[in-house]
Order: structure tokens, then sequence, then C-alpha cells
């Protein structure tokens, strides 16, 4: 099954109001440019921008008509209440959100969130009418252990919001020592990782939506890693943090599609 590749951009917290607009705008020029050289067709692939709640309107202002779309980075499992300083999905969603990433392992270990959590907050996402992004992935020590396929299985299994399909849910599988760090799992590695994920999701949502669900590979992305990447069989875009920061880096990713 073709799945149409996803190029997320997580800015994480990075950005103000000047430099946020600044990055959005170059990226929607060099999206139109691609598309006039395209003969104006659809790319061959998806582009997410996800920036920090603060700039996420003057973000989504600079890429209207784009194509590219707006993401949340996290949001709560409540549509409105009394929680100080936390953003609703609905909230997101009246911004102009498609997407929230849910489960990013930056809040599992600062924030302590659990899979429950996670599933819950991918629900939110979904009720308000936008695609959940659901990220798991094992530690260097669960690796060194042997650990990495059942850790992933067994967050998929707890993260995974009741109803998942292929329009409503992503899957970003993001190896906890390759965020940041500079070290990429390498193709091979990212595969069996991908398509133990696919074949836990036959169990859970059926075949048919799982062969259509996407699994991003998320750690470390960059122009001269990602084709490779993105060109094994189940790994179908990207999660990338500090790459999406730089526009022509960003942009080299999503090339490679
Ligand atoms: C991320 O934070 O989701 C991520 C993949 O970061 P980086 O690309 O910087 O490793």
């Amino acid at each position: 099954m073709a799945r149409r590749p996803l190029i997320a951009g997580n800015w994480k917290m990075n950005g103000q109001k000047k430099d946020g607009k600044a990055l959005a705008s170059v990226l929607a020029r060099q999206m139109r440019a691609a598309k006039k050289r395209n003969k104006n067709k659809r790319l061959p692939f998806d582009m997410l921008v996800c920036p920090p709640f603060t700039i996420i309107e003057r973000v989504g202002d600079a890429v209207k008509g784009s194509g590219i779309a707006l993401g949340g980075q996290d949001c709560h499992v409540n549509e409105s209440g009394a929680h100080t300083a936390d953003v609703s999905a609905a909230m997101l969603k009246d911004l102009g959100c498609k997407f929230v990433i849910v489960g990013h392992s930056e809040r599992r270990t600062d924030h302590g969130e659990k899979d429950a959590l996670v599933k819950a907050k991918a629900e939110a996402a979904i009720a308000a009418g936008m695609t959940a992004i659901v990220c798991i992935g094992e530690t260097l020590a669960q690796r060194e252990k042997k650990q990495t396929l059942a850790v992933n299985r067994r967050q998929l299994r707890g993260s995974l919001p009741d109803g998942a399909n292929a329009k409503n849910t992503v899957i970003a599988y993001e190896p906890v020592w390759a965020i940041g760090t500079g070290k990429v799992a390498t193709p091979e590695q990212a595969q069996e990782v991908h398509a133990a994920i696919r074949a836990t999701l036959v169990q859970l949502v059926g075949e048919a939506e799982a062969d259509k669900m996407r699994i991003l590979y998320g750690g470390s992305m960059k122009p001269g890693n990602a084709s490779e990447l993105i060109s094994q069989p189940d790994i179908d875009g990207g999660l990338i943090g500090g790459a999406s920061l730089k526009a022509d880096d960003f942009m080299g990713i999503a090339k490679s599609c």
C-alpha cells in the first residue's frame, strides 16, 4: 500500500514572533515554488509544522495557502476548565491546527506522562477533529537489554486512542537515544521497529487501517540520512526536531520523498 509521506517539524520550545514567522515564511515560499516546479500538481508528501503554542497563530498566517499544515506539540485531555497553563485540543483546532503531537519522550520524561494519559490526550485531539501523532520509543538502556520491540509494542498498546484509524492517528517511532543526539537509527534498525509496530497495529485496528496508517521515524533525521530511512517499506516520513528549525534542512528532508 502506498502511503503518502508526512514530513512533520517539531519546533519544541524554539521560536519567538519574529524568527518563527521568518522560518514559516521561507518554508511557505519554498513549498509554493516546489509546487510551481511540479506544474501545480500536488507534491508527493504532506508537510506539517508544530510551533510553540505562543506563535501558532502567527505561523499559521505565514503558511496559509502554501499546503503546509499546522499542529500543536501537546494538548490537555479536557476541553476547557481550571487547568492553569494548559492548552486544550479545541483551542488548537480553533487556531487552525490539524495535528497534535502527544506522548513525545520529552513530555514523558519532563512531565511524567504515562501511556494512559497519552491515550487520553490522543482521544481529546481526535474528538476535537484533529489527527493525533502518538510518539513511542525505547531508551538506550532498553535497547541494550534487547527490550526494544517489547517496549514499543507495550507503549503502542497503551497509548493508541480508542477508535484509531489511518485518518485520525499517526504513529511516530522515536528512539529516545536518537532524539537531539545526532545518533540516528540505521535504516535496518528503524525498519525492524516500524514493521513490528505495523504488525501490532494489525491486531489493534485491523489489517486495512494498519496498512494505511502512517508511521514516522524521529531521531536526528537530516537531509543526509532521510532518503535511506524514508525509503524503508514501513517508514512513512519523519518527525523532525533540530533540522526542522532550518528551512533548507527541513526542505532537504522533504525532497527525499
Ligand atoms: C523530536 O524531538 O521529535 C526529534 C526527532 O528531534 P531531533 O530531530 O532533533 O532528534
